[in-house]
């Protein structure tokens, strides 16, 4: 029989896929974000991806990182027009894109993917077109957010966020806003 304390301390799937996706993403060597994805069908983990330059090229660690400064308009607190100033390191494939890239569509119908942060808008889009039918994330990522839920909610695709969830201890950085 096993004891109280086992029980309690077994891991949901939530859980075990996640910290999966977050194992995943110290492999990702841009200062900027260390970001992990799978691909789960049922219970099975199908694959495994992180943000990284193209095989055999110099990633950010060698070349640092490739910054691009881009303005948007966003809407401050007044309710007015701002336009800010963004920047992102374009040298990685986003770990979404990875696992796109490594994965066949045919193991990709009607899967989840768990991904340690909230998807950009190019990578949300994607999977929209991929067979997904669920992204299961954990970090929010701001920028995209009104957009990337209402893609999501015109796609069909369940969004959900572990808000209750803690990554294993060292495997998540902090991120450089
Ligand atoms: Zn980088
Ligand atoms: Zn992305």
């Amino acid at each position: 029989m096993k004891s109280k304390h086992q029980e309690h301390a077994r891991k949901d799937w939530d859980t075990y896929f996640m910290d999966i996706a977050y194992m995943v993403s110290t492999r990702s060597r841009c200062h900027r974000r260390h970001v992990g994805a799978v691909l789960v069908q049922g219970k099975k983990l199908l694959g495994t991806a992180y943000n990284g330059a193209p095989m055999g090229i110099e990633d950010c660690e060698e070349a640092g990182c490739m910054i691009s400064e881009e303005y948007e308009l966003v809407l401050n607190d007044q309710g007015a027009e701002q336009m800010v100033k963004k920047q992102r390191c374009i040298r990685t494939i986003h770990a979404e894109q990875n696992l796109l890239l490594f994965t066949d569509r045919i193991d990709r119908e009607g899967s989840t993917v768990y991904v340690t942060d909230q998807p950009c808008w190019t990578c949300a889009n994607m999977l929209a077109n991929s067979g997904i039918n669920e992204i299961v994330f954990h970090r929010p990522y701001l920028k995209d957010d009104q957009k990337v839920r209402h893609l999501m909610k015109q796609a069909g695709i369940i969004f959900r966020s572990l808000n209750m969830y803690e990554p294993p201890e060292h495997a998540a950085m902090d991120i450089k806003q």
